[in-house]
């Protein structure tokens, strides 16, 4: 203790006890935001807890694809997307109010979500999804951003009804998209030569990623036959991604996609080259790999070359 025997020692005093407070208060602070910045699953303390956050982080992965199952279903019915990452959060959203509820029944658990972004990533092949929960169950609680990587794979090709719903000649079975002449009309309208050549054309409806990697195999033995049989599709720089799919983009800033329309033609006249960014895009010439063969793909060099495939001349 401190005797206070003039005005002098009484300030001092209060300055150091002031000056005490703030520096601990700072040291309160800094820590707070230092937990806070580190917190994550691993510091909840019980198993229980950690587990169902584990678990609606596992349920997302699979809710996320469904809403963009949900989306381009709307495609297929005729409606046009023009921004697909809000869409799908709406859906993500409202599914997730469910999820919710049912975690409550299941769990005993509050949780409130709210999505903050749907985006592409480096991968053409996954959807990145970002939910903010808060969760409170009993004394504990959760308060963080969780994501998760969906996969498209599996889900239908959104590009060919978002390029061509204002031709209502387009349909499909449970894997084949049938162009009918709904494509050689667009690519008239287009001014592409030889339009007339993708009469009837086609492509995979589902997307499966090929299996034959590195891509320049595609030329050898029956490579290219089983890949087209199989209706796989490809990662191309020039393609587009599958949110951007969803608003009729042919081509985008992120790494994409690509897939072969084939078509089914006796004409051999060369036409626009058939990898969907070109068709849809680009719009350059390719010419028949066989010229005899009216299944043949028509290719320009620069595709034909990625793919290791050679045009047969004398068929
Ligand atoms: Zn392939
Ligand atoms: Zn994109």
């Amino acid at each position: 203790m401190y005797s206070i025997d003039n005005n002098g020692n009484l300030i001092t005093g209060t300055t150091v006890i002031l000056l005490v407070s703030l520096i601990l208060i700072v040291i309160f602070v800094v820590n707070s935001i230092y937990f806070l910045e580190n917190e994550n699953i691993d510091s909840i303390e019980s198993d229980n807890f950690k587990y169902i956050i584990n678990d609606y982080k596992k349920n997302l992965e699979q809710i996320g694809k469904e809403s963009l199952a949900e989306e381009t279903e709307k495609l297929y019915h005729g409606h046009i997307i023009h921004d697909s990452r809000k869409e799908v959060k709406k859906i993500l959203n409202e599914k997730l109010k469910k999820t919710n509820k049912d975690y409550k029944e299941k769990y005993g658990v509050d949780i409130r979500s709210e999505v903050i972004s749907v985006e592409s990533t480096d991968s053409p092949w996954k959807v990145l999804f970002k939910v903010r929960i808060k969760v409170d169950k009993d004394s504990e609680q959760y308060d963080g951003i969780i994501e998760s990587n969906s996969s498209i794979e599996g889900l239908n090709d959104p590009l060919p009804y978002a390029m061509l719903t204002a031709y209502s000649n387009i349909n499909h079975d449970d894997k084949t998209i049938y162009y009918f002449e709904s494509l050689s009309q667009y690519l008239l309208k287009h001014n592409v030569d030889s339009f007339e050549s993708y009469i009837l054309a086609t492509s995979p409806m589902i997307i499966k990623k090929c299996p034959y990697d590195p891509y320049i195999h595609h030329g050898d033995g029956n490579t290219l036959k089983e890949c087209l049989k199989n209706g796989y599709f490809h990662e191309s720089a020039d393609g587009s991604c599958y949110l951007c799919r969803l608003e009729g983009k042919g081509t985008c800033p992120h790494y994409g996609l690509e897939v072969f329309i084939q078509t089914h033609t006796p004409l051999t006249n060369e036409s626009v080259s058939c990898s969907d960014h070109v068709v849809f895009h680009d719009r350059y010439n390719g010419k028949k790999l066989n010229k005899w063969d009216i299944n043949s793909l028509i290719l320009d060099e620069s595709h034909a070359k990625k793919y290791g495939l050679s045009y047969n001349e004398t068929g």
